[in-house]
């Protein structure tokens, strides 16, 4: 604990020493900003008419104490200011939709501290989570969740979108792990969200979990305490392949009864290792692969592998050699290599309780059908109850009618999931208009008059998450936002087929 609070004095001095030497880097160049007016998926220019997309300037902070100075400066001018990480999101969050500060955290990547006795890492937001992973892992510590895009999403983001990922069976998301935040609010404060030591603060609201998932409305995040882990003596990943995903579900139902618990439990199915084959890449040629990492003991990890391959091979699954299982499991940061074929990889992204898997699997193959795709579905096991389905389909996103009719894709497909119990992952620009669908109408409107709290004058990132703004000030009723997403799926149904990669999966099969 000395240790820490001495660490940050001599941070702090060193920071104010720093400070005038360095100027906080910042850009009005136009190239530059049009790099900050889209992520993941890129507006067709089209939207222009609609969102400012375009920032009016681009700022990297370094220290905490700059964020804050650009947020007062922001406030006193009524400029909206979008927290930015790496912008691996696709759904806007970190894309203006009325100009505006954005503010790239990716130059806040120090790591601050490592407690190495009480097991707690502090770092700045806008470090990668491989980097920081690795940084742990060189220390022989393990950072127990991460998500795939690790090697470029930074902390703030994911902690932004609340999203699951890698270890989220067994070790849970960032919010899990997440002890205490430095958040500077739309009023230039910068507050602690929780308590680096004690996991529910003591006493009193534990305020992390309010800007968990916030989508960078409330606030931004600028330094986060983790609690981390020893590295587990043993990581082992293991492989089996079923005829079709269909066919994993039984054998999933039964392992999450029994004390078995991968970190993390993926799967795919045939198209997708035959696109990668089609690009060149080695993959399996099988139904559908499901891939499980156990960490532990070499005695608890050799009991549970046991039993994994019982609970696997009983269902119908064939254990796939050692090095195939390495090799899954070294990919599972590189889902979206079929863009290397030089075109959009659109993945709609839902959560379903286990127990509808079957009938959302079944339905999700319908959509796919229906909406003349060819979408190759991949996804992981979030926890003991609930799944994690990602279809994607590949298309040129700049052009207008594709990237309105992925849109079309992504609304349905979130439909399904409803219908089912479950819901799409995050809201975005386009998907505000389901958070009274998430919440109920009561529950939407206490995240409004929060928002109304925190941020009065309504500058935290715009436009997003409780409303999808436009450039006018005005917002987009969420019934029609909702009905022209609808009708943008009609839209898919009547176009032409997509024949984005059919040419490569043609020779493949040749
Ligand atoms: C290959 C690939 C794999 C992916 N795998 C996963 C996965 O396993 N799990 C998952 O959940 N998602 C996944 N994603 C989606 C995306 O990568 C994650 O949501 C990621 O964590 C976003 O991080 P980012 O730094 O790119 O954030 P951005 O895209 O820049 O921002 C995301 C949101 O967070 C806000 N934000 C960013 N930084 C801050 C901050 N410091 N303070 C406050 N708000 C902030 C932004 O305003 C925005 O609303 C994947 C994407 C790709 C391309």
């Amino acid at each position: 604990m000395r240790a820490y609070l001495s660490a940050r004095a001599e941070g702090a001095h060193a920071r104010v020493a720093l400070k005038r030497v360095f100027k906080m880097e910042t850009s009005n160049d136009k190239l530059e900003r049009r790099l900050y007016s889209h992520d993941l998926a890129p507006l067709p220019k089209e939207m222009d008419v609609i969102f400012k997309t375009m920032p009016d300037q681009v700022v990297r902070p370094k220290y905490t104490e700059e964020v804050t100075q650009v947020v007062i400066k922001a406030a006193s001018q009524n400029k909206p200011i979008v927290p930015r990480g790496a912008g691996t999101w696709g759904l806007g969050g970190s894309v203006p939709v009325k100009g505006g500060i954005s503010v790239d955290m990716t130059g806040m990547n120090k790591i601050l501290e490592i407690d190495e006795t009480n097991l707690i890492v502090t770092a700045q937001s806008g470090i990668t989570w491989k980097a920081l992973a690795d940084a742990l892992d060189a220390k022989g510590y393990f950072l127990p969740c991460y998500p795939s895009s690790a090697p470029s999403a930074t902390l703030g983001g994911w902690i932004g979108t609340g999203g699951t990922g890698i270890g989220a069976y067994k070790y849970g998301t960032a919010g899990d792990i997440v002890r205490d935040m430095v958040v500077v609010l739309p009023n230039g404060a910068a507050v602690h969200t929780g308590d680096r030591y004690v996991p529910q603060n003591g006493g009193g609201p534990n305020l992390n979990w309010l800007f968990i998932g916030s989508e960078g409305i409330l606030g931004i995040v600028a330094e986060v305490t983790f609690k981390i882990l020893p590295k587990p003596e043993v990581l082992r990943p293991l492989s089996y392949s079923f005829d079709h995903l269909s066919k994993f579900i039984p054998a999933l139902k039964k392992l999450t009864r029994t004390e078995v618990t991968p970190m993390h439990i993926m799967f795919s199915d045939k198209l997708h290792f035959d696109y990668l084959r089609a690009i060149g890449k080695h993959a399996p040629e099988v139904g559908c692969m499901v891939t499980c990492t156990l960490t532990g003991s070499m005695e608890s990890v050799d009991r549970e592998e046991k039993l994994l391959d019982d609970i696997m091979t009983s269902a119908g699954g064939k254990k796939e050699p050692k090095e195939l299982a390495e090799h899954e499991w070294a990919e599972r940061n590189y889902e979206f290599r079929v863009r290397e074929l030089g075109v959009g990889a659109i993945p709609g992204e839902i959560l379903v309780p286990i127990d509808r898997f079957g009938a959302v699997l079944e339905g999700t193959e319908k959509l796919i059908g229906q909406l003349k795709l060819k979408a190759p579905i991949i996804g992981t096991v979030a926890d003991r109850n609930t799944v994690m389905l990602m279809p994607y389909y590949l298309t040129d996103e700049h052009k207008l009618v594709a990237s309105t009719a992925a849109m079309g894709f992504a609304k349905r497909l979130g439909d399904l999931a409803f219908e089912n119990g479950g819901r799409p992952v995050g809201l975005g620009i386009f998907f505000a208009g389901n958070l009274a669908k998430y919440r109920g109408k009561e529950g939407a409107a206490l995240i409004r008059t929060i928002k109304d709290a925190i941020d009065p004058q309504g500058i935290m990132n715009p436009g997003k998450t409780i409303e999808t703004g436009t450039r006018f000030g005005i917002s987009i009723p969420a019934f029609l936002m909702n009905f022209g997403m609808h009708m943008m799926g009609s839209m898919k149904r009547i176009l032409p087929r997509d024949k984005i990669g059919e040419r490569e999966l043609a020779k493949l099969k040749k």
